[in-house]
C-alpha cells in the first residue's frame, strides 16, 4: 500500500492525516485498521500492533469505514491559533462499525451543546484544509463532519 504521506505526484491534494487516502484520481477517502483478534478500530493505516490486546501487525486488517457515525461529545472553541478562524465546533463521532475520529462539525448553524446527548448523526465529507499548503505549494485535503438530516 502506498504511504499516504510519500505521494511523488504533486498536482494531487495531499492528505492532512493519517487516516486519509488519495486515489489516483484525487479522491478522498478513510482508511483503519481493525484487531481481528479483539476487534478494536483504530484511525491509522501504519499501526504495527493493537493498543488494546497487542496482537502484532499480522492481526490487524485495513478496512474502509463507514462515513457515517453518531456524535460522540462536542465542543465549541472560541480561541484559536492566528489563522485559525472561530468559533468552530470541534467534535469526536463514533463512525459505524469504528473507529472514533475527531474532526471539526460544519453546517451547525443553529447547533446547541445539548444536541449531543440527543446522539446527533453526522457523515464525514472532504474538503480543502482550510487552505494550507506544503513548501511545493501542494493542498492539503481534511476530513469535516456535518449533521446527516432526520
Ligand atoms: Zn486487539
Amino acid at each position: 500500500m502506498r504511504d499516504p504521506f510519500m505521494t511523488s505526484i504533486t498536482d494531487l491534494p495531499r492528505p492532512a492525516f493519517p487516516f486519509i487516502t488519495i486515489d489516483d484520481r484525487g479522491r478522498p477517502d478513510l482508511v483503519a485498521q481493525r484487531c481481528t483478534a479483539c476487534g478494536s478500530t483504530y484511525a491509522d493505516s501504519q499501526r504495527v500492533a493493537c493498543a488494546r490486546c497487542g496482537a502484532r501487525e499480522a492481526a490487524l486488517e485495513t478496512f474502509t469505514p463507514a462515513h457515517e457515525g453518531t456524535l460522540h461529545s462536542a465542543v465549541i472553541v472560541r480561541r484559536g491559533f492566528p489563522g485559525v478562524e472561530v468559533p468552530f465546533v470541534s467534535a469526536v463521532v463514533d463512525l459505524d462499525g469504528g473507529p472514533t475520529l475527531k474532526g471539526t462539525l460544519r453546517g451547525t448553524r443553529g447547533f446547541e451543546p445539548e444536541d449531543v446527548a440527543t446522539g446527533q448523526r453526522v457523515r464525514v465529507c472532504f474538503d480543502d484544509a482550510l487552505g494550507r499548503k506544503d513548501k511545493e505549494g501542494n493542498s492539503y485535503v481534511a476530513h469535516y463532519f456535518e449533521p446527516v438530516s432526520a
